[in-house]
């Protein structure tokens, strides 16, 4: 039943034409929120009336955290099956009070039947019981197996709410309890309208301000409209009790030139007294304020721009790239670079690093240093690629970069299959223009117009603002693409022909409600609102003007746009939500990890440097060299970017070979004899 209502009012036949008997007996537990203001006369029943002093007791028994929000609009939350429920037990315990019921132990087996002897004695004493105090659904008492004494509230959906309208029993029949109004509607009307009928000039082909009603009887008169200005109309008719004819007044609203003096369309009805008011999105303006007098603004706008929504764009041919932003390639490229620099500049300071490039040769003349500059890049990109390479740090400063760019890459990798997950799964929708200056500048070769002869297109024409200037100049150079009404707009801009229309925030409201592939663009260009025109001087300006602001204090134009806007035709696009979003990591996303790499290159070329120095230091002590010269020395050796072997001279000729030159390979070839007394 509440799917029924709910396509009922999609389709537009919940509205005053239309009666419902609904015969669902848990109408009043449903949410009926959004059909309270429909003018449908929708009656329905219910069992039982929650205000009788049983369920009072019930409801106010159950710990209900938002009461308010469950007895929402006058509605229950208790639905038949739960009374039906409720009485059933208290039938069976008051006949319990009356007739024992020898208890038998119950088992759960299948073969189990154990059945109660005097069960049926039970029962039959149970359909002699008459009780009434206890139960929800009024007396209980039957006749054979049927129950009887029922009741039933009639109830009618009313803006209130539910609300109780009469009560049908077996014996009495029907009794309406409708409160008889006690002050007639009218009691407010000033006399001075009362008997007076006006001609009112709509738009009908402009929904939702006004349109022709869909219905297969023949329509006369004023049944012939729908729409939030008939409705605005019956409301002040309804306050002022004035009597109206509605006219088409077509779809051009009218201009006046002070000039010439001349007027047109529907301005010009009222200033020649053919109508006396107009009421549709007429927008105030000072121009029209000249020829003829306004009413107290009914709603309020401002210009924006209705356009489709973003299509999905085809993967570009190096998306793979999208996961990370420029800057973090930009990064990492530099990054990868540093980190192979550091492998080469540490490789070539630690002297565990110099090894013997012949392991079979025992007694090697020079020692090999593996992070050249190629194998220093090759093994950071091994490790970036999450691949393996034949070179393998020996010396603790080394290991310390292999590991934190280990690290740093296991992040990097990982962050980037993530994201690049999220790219391919999401198609992201891309919109030629986003704002008014895309429009202006034709990008994407987007083209734009305007109702030809509204307030919109005199905003243009008027504007001082260069932007707007811009755009009147095009719209002036290319006529063609203005229109007679903001349905050929909307239907331009269905078409999908790189056609944005410039149209007033509430019909682009209205109208994105309603076809799920169009949306607002960007924000509102001005600021505006709607009135009701009147000839200069019309004597019943102040009334209506009154009865305009109370229908504004009472909440009833906002009623009036919720049905119109968001009631009737409306939900017709999901509200699901928009795909999640995927965006391209940045440097804000990866600093942490950065940051470790940095502090740990760092660390590593501090603990390099400074091994390397007492490496110096202790050579120049063991063969008691000035520091200086040790210094110079390894420092060439280190420097020397064309070599990666240093010569290792046999241990005897160590001490005779001069000692600038030999320095280190005698040191090294030390090294080396530790080394291999170590191993042995
Ligand atoms: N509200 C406008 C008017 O009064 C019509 C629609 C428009 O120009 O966008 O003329």
């Amino acid at each position: 039943m509440e799917e029924f209502l709910k396509q009922a009012q999609q389709v537009g036949i919940i509205n005053e034409s239309y009666n419902y008997i609904i015969g669902n007996l848990d109408f009043h537990s449903f949410d009926l929120e959004e059909y309270k203001y429909s003018e449908a006369n929708i009656t329905s029943f219910r069992m039982f009336s929650p205000e009788q002093p049983n369920m009072q007791n019930l409801l106010n028994s159950i710990d209900y955290t938002d009461v308010e929000e469950i007895f929402r609009n006058g509605s229950c939350p208790i639905t038949m099956e739960m009374a039906l429920t409720f009485d059933a037990v208290q039938l069976f315990a008051e006949t319990l009070k009356h007739h024992s019921l020898r208890a038998i132990g119950v088992s759960c087996s299948k073969n189990n039947d154990n059945v109660l002897e005097d069960g049926s004695s039970f029962r039959n004493y149970m359909r002699s019981m008459d009780i009434q105090n206890k139960t929800l659904t009024g007396r209980i008492f039957f006749d054979g197996y049927v129950r009887k004494g029922y009741t039933f509230d009639v109830i009618e959906l009313q803006p209130s709410g539910i609300v109780k309208v009469g009560s049908w029993n077996q014996n009495d029949g029907f009794s309406a309890q409708r409160l008889a109004p006690t002050k007639s509607q009218f009691d407010n009307v000033d006399n001075l309208l009362a008997d007076k009928t006006f001609t009112i000039l709509l738009s009908v082909s402009n929904k939702p301000y006004a349109s022709v009603v869909e219905s297969h009887q023949m329509l006369e008169g004023n049944n012939r409209y729908e729409g939030y200005g008939v409705d605005l109309i019956k409301e002040l008719a309804d306050k002022l009790g004035f009597n109206y004819t509605f006219m088409n007044g077509g779809n051009d609203y009218g201009t006046f030139d002070k000039n010439t003096n001349k007027s047109t369309g529907m301005l010009k009805d009222i200033i020649e007294g053919t109508a006396d008011l107009i009421v549709t999105d007429l927008t105030i303006t000072s121009e029209r304020q000249e020829a003829v007098d306004f009413s107290t603004p009914f709603m309020s706008l401002g210009i924006a721009i209705l356009y489709v929504k973003p299509q999905k764009s085809k993967p570009a041919l190096f998306s793979f790239m999208d996961p990370f932003s420029k800057e973090v390639w930009w990064f990492l490229g530099l990054t990868y670079l540093g980190v192979s620099l550091s492998f080469f500049i540490l490789g070539r300071l630690s002297p565990t690093e110099w090894d013997n490039p012949f392991p079979c040769v025992e007694e090697p003349t020079e020692l090999e240093n593996q992070f050249t500059i190629g194998n220093s890049l090759w093994f950071t990109t091994g490790a970036l690629l999450q691949q393996g390479s034949e070179i393998a740090p020996k010396a603790w400063s080394t290991r310390l970069v292999a590991s934190i760019w280990w690290f740093f890459t296991l992040i990097i990798v990982s962050s980037y299959t993530a994201n690049l997950a999220a790219f391919l799964t999401i198609e992201k929708p891309t919109s030629l223009i986003d704002n008014v200056q895309d429009l202006a500048n034709n990008k994407g070769g987007v083209t734009y117009g305007a109702k030809r002869s509204g307030s919109t297109r005199n905003f243009f024409l008027t504007s001082k603002d260069p932007l707007y200037k811009k755009m009147n100049d095009f719209m002036t150079n290319n006529p063609d693409l203005l229109t007679d009404s903001n349905e050929n707009g909307v239907e331009l801009v269905k078409k999908g022909v790189k056609y944005a229309f410039l149209m007033e925030s509430t019909s682009i409201e209205y109208n994105t409600m309603r076809e799920c592939g169009l949306r607002k663009l960007g924000d509102a260009l001005d600021e505006k609102v709607y009135g009701i025109a009147m000839r200069k001087k019309w004597p019943y300006a102040d009334k209506l003007n009154q009865a305009i602001l109370e229908l504004q204090e009472q909440g009833a134009l906002a009623k009036l746009k919720n049905k119109w806007w968001n009631e009737v035709g409306a939900g017709l696009c999901s509200s699901k939500e928009e795909p999640p979003d995927a965006s391209a990591l940045n440097m804000e996303n990866l600093k942490g990890v950065y940051l470790v790499l940095v502090v740990g290159s760092t660390l590593a070329i501090i603990y390099g440097v400074t091994s390397w120095l007492i490496y110096v230091i202790s050579k120049a002590r063991v063969y008691h060299l000035p520091i200086k010269d040790a210094f110079i020395e390894e420092f060439r050796i280190v420097t020397d970017l064309q070599t990666y072997t240093r010569e290792l001279k046999s241990s005897a000729s160590v001490y005779s070979v001069s000692k600038s030159s030999s320095l280190s390979s005698a040191v090294s070839s030390q090294a080396l004899q530790t080394r291999r007394k170590l191993k042995t």
